[in-house]
């Protein structure tokens, strides 16, 4: 075969008046209109145990949008029981049939699912439509056409034969299951996690976040259609820990595929430690977590880029993006000019519904993250080294709505400076710009994350010695641009440090994670 290297799927405008516009706003309204009942799936099979959660609105919390099926040991038992059937049938598959069906996703998911996933994920999540495009649409579309060509570039590899023998390489998928545990902010996340195992021969179970698990039960339809077979991927809400500490206990556990909080994953890690006695196999721990990414300016740099880049990283999204810019250091004799453009462009943003395509800013995901974002933003409020330049309300009457909050701080290693806020908060400090090179290294000693961040210089050594010094800082680091947005089969992404293992989605590196090859030779 000549299997192509993709390209990235086009994001499409939603300009008035488009089809798609049209489209997506029927979408949004059929989905309104109508609460569903969200089973588990496993084995291809509908359960229901009628242990509840609830699926609702972050910009209007009133408004419910379905009701969830959680599991429970049993159903966990079941899963894995399902997991261990299929994967008789599915590792055995020709991989070229197997990737097939991923590729048949990603053309359903252009086509008719687009709309579908785009409006489950701007009334699960509060999107806007943008960023609901550029994640359920462009951004899952790429992860399954770029990891299916991966793969295909994976099985290829052989080794070298001389005459009289013949070595092989069999990229066997692990020994086991796989678990995947995805988050709310990024549906292609929750849609890439369970499906780049699989595409290799692997069967998983899937447990989505509790706050997304709307977009990603249609995830799984998706898939159903495109012809997954039954038990490869089963889908498994219920509640982190208790789904969590009973999966973890398994002995065919053979991988964690993982996003999420520090805590959470260095928690799994802990009782993977615990249980190591038990597993057939050392199991792949692979977890991308949090970030606290920077934008550093040099004083080279041009204003109008640093002002989009800082208002772009730090508030689409509500911030809730693991790149997301949350700390920026900005020199002194460039800070006026700077401070001026930024406030005055941020005063103009619209806040609300994302179903009014003109809010630029919606709602935090829940009541919990609202509340922990609103904590820091009254610590700064009350403290005498930081000053609120834009912003600082918060409103939970109808939705979990925070302004886009601007804070100066006065030291380097200021609370908000160095902790992950994980919302649209942006923390400044003012350096003399004549100690650049100093300021770099304490940005680098300032947060235990290392996964994006930015360089604004026009100046070359300025941005050679910012590359040196942050060397480690960040796993996606970018130069004259934002430190969020990273595209699939253009940088791979992930970081290290506290921000997990690096393994870079939307590459090879994270797809040979999911193989255990086995090196045949053969005496002729
Ligand atoms: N890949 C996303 C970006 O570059 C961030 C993913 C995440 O938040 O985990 O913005």
């Amino acid at each position: 075969y000549k299997i192509e290297k993709p390209a990235n799927e086009p994001v499409l405008s939603y300009r008035p008046g488009s089809p798609e516009r049209e489209e997506l706003k029927a979408k949004l309204k059929e989905l309104k209109s109508r609460e569903i009942e969200i089973p588990l799936i496993i084995g291809g099979k509908e359960v229901k145990t009628g242990d509840f959660g609830e699926c609702r609105m972050p910009h209007d919390h009133q408004h419910r949008l379905a009701v969830y099926h959680k599991a429970g040991p049993k159903e966990i038992e079941m899963a894995i029981e399902a997991a261990r059937e299929a994967k008789k049938e599915w590792a055995r598959m020709a991989w070229e049939d197997r990737i097939a069906i991923f590729r048949k996703a990603a053309e359903l998911l252009a086509g008719p699912y687009r709309s579908l996933l785009n409006a489950a994920t701007m009334l699960g999540q509060s999107k806007n439509v943008f960023q609901a495009e550029i994640d359920s649409a462009c951004e899952l579309i790429d992860f399954f056409r770029f990891n299916t060509y991966y793969a295909t570039q994976i099985y290829k590899d052989q080794p070298y034969s001389p005459v009289g023998f013949w070595n092989r390489m069999e990229y066997r998928p692990l020994e086991g299951f796989v678990f995947a545990v995805t988050p709310f902010n990024f549906t292609s996340i929750a849609g890439n996690l369970p499906t780049s195992p699989a595409m290799l021969g692997n069967t998983v179970l899937w447990k989505p976040a509790s706050s997304a698990i709307y977009s990603a039960y249609y995830i799984m339809k998706l898939l159903e259609e495109a012809g997954l077979p039954p038990g490869v991927i089963n889908f498994i809400p219920g509640s982190g820990s208790k789904v969590g500490d009973y999966v973890l206990a398994s002995p065919e556990l053979a991988g964690i595929h993982f996003t999420g909080s520090t805590e959470v994953f260095k928690s799994m890690w802990r009782t993977v430690g615990e249980n190591i006695e038990k597993y057939n196999t050392y199991p792949r721990i692979v977890g991308e977590t949090g970030g606290k990414d920077f934008v550093f300016v040099h004083e080279s740099a041009q204003v109008a880029p640093v002002v989009t880049a800082l208002i772009r990283g730090a508030f689409e999204y509500q911030g809730q993006k693991c790149s997301a810019a949350s700390r920026a250091y900005i020199p002194d004799n460039r800070w006026e000019e700077i401070k001026e453009e930024l406030l005055a462009q941020i005063s103009e943003l619209k806040m609300g519904s994302p179903e009014d395509f003109t809010n630029f800013v919606n709602a935090v995901i829940d009541k919990n993250a609202y509340q922990s974002i609103k904590e820091y933003i009254d610590y700064a409020k009350a403290h005498e080294d930081a000053e609120i330049l834009i912003g600082g309300n918060c409103d939970d009457s109808k939705g979990y709505f925070i302004e886009p909050t601007v804070i100066l701080a006065k030291t380097p290693d200021f609370k908000t400076m160095r902790e992950e806020i994980f919302g649209p908060v942006l923390t400044v400090y003012v350096y003399d710009a004549d100690k650049y090179e100093e300021t770099l290294h304490i940005c680098d000693q300032t947060s235990p994350y290392g996964l994006t961040g930015s360089i604004f210089a026009q100046d070359r050594k300025a941005i050679v010695l910012a590359e040196d010094i942050l060397v480690n800082a960040a796993g996606n680091f970018y130069i004259n641009d934002k430190p969020t947005g990273a595209v699939v089969g253009q940088q791979p992404f992930g970081g290290s440090r506290a921000s997990g293992t690096n393994d870079k989605a939307g590459s090879y590196l994270n797809l040979l994670r999911w193989v255990s090859p086995r090196a045949i030779k053969e005496t002729f």
